[in-house]
C-alpha cells in the first residue's frame, strides 16, 4: 500500500509560478528543457536521483493512440507545482484526460460523494 505524502504548499509556490514564462506552444522543433528543483520533488520511496532538466517527451495515448507532447513546463508544472509522484508519466492526450476526469467526477458523484473541484 502506498502511503500519502503529505506536501504542504506554501505562499512561495504560487510567487514563484507567476515568475514563469507562459508555456510556450512547442512544436518540439527545438526541444525545451528546464532545470529541474530537486527540492519540490515527490519522489515516493525511491532514492535515486532525479535528472537535472526537463524534456519534452513524446508519447502516445494509451485510450486513443494519439500523439502528444508532454512539454517540459507541463512535467515541472505537474511534479513541483501539483506534487505529482515523479515517476508517474503522461499515458493520456488533453481529450482523453479531460473524459478520464469528467468519468471519475461521474463515479464519485454516483457514490454520494462531493465533487472536488
Ligand atoms: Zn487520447
Amino acid at each position: 500500500m502506498l502511503k500519502k505524502l503529505c506536501v504542504v504548499w506554501g505562499n512561495a509556490t504560487g510567487a514563484m509560478a507567476m515568475q514563469d514564462k507562459r508555456i510556450r506552444r512547442s512544436k518540439n522543433k527545438k526541444q525545451e528543457r528546464l532545470p529541474v528543483d530537486e527540492s519540490r520533488l515527490n519522489m515516493g520511496n525511491t532514492y535515486s536521483s532525479p535528472p537535472d532538466y526537463y524534456y519534452d517527451i513524446e508519447f502516445e495515448c494509451k485510450d486513443c493512440g494519439k500523439a502528444e507532447v508532454w512539454t517540459a513546463a507541463q512535467q515541472k508544472w505537474w511534479y513541483e507545482e501539483a506534487g505529482g509522484y515523479f515517476f508517474a508519466t503522461a499515458v493520456r492526450c488533453r481529450d482523453c484526460r479531460a473524459r478520464e476526469r469528467a468519468r471519475k467526477k461521474d463515479a464519485r458523484a454516483q457514490a454520494g460523494h462531493d465533487t472536488d473541484t
